[in-house]
């Protein structure tokens, strides 16, 4: 099966391949701005989360598709990523799947 974790929501336009955005499509349909930039509050340690049996409800060997509302390595998420890399680190047993977006205006990260 395969999951999804977003820890953080929202997104910088960067380029032409932006102008599209998903993400921005739906949050406008939601009536809500996808340039507004926020850490998830249910969502961020959500592959820690258990059941009442207290197993996890990410199984063993799930890949989850991380960051499919922003950015991971998003300037403004500079803050929170250090506590999502060792959310990742607990989960070793997890397939983590981040797109990576490269950011081509200085000041922002990029990753190749
Ligand atoms: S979520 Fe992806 S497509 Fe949307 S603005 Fe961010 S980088 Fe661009």
């Amino acid at each position: 099966m395969h999951d999804i974790w977003n820890p953080w929501h929202g997104c910088r336009k960067c380029s032409e391949g932006c102008e599209n955005c998903y993400m921005y499509f739906l949050d406008r349909m939601r009536d809500q701005d996808g340039s507004r930039i926020y850490r998830t509050k249910g969502g961020f340690r959500y592959p820690l989360q258990k059941d009442r049996q207290g197993r996890y409800k990410v199984k063993s060997g799930e890949m989850i598709r991380v960051c499919m509302t922003s950015d991971f390595f998003l300037e403004e998420a500079d803050a929170w990523r250090d506590e999502a890399w060792s959310v990742m680190r607990e989960r070793k047993d997890v397939k983590f799947m981040c797109p990576i977006i490269i950011r081509s205006h200085a000041g922002s990260a990029q990753a190749a």
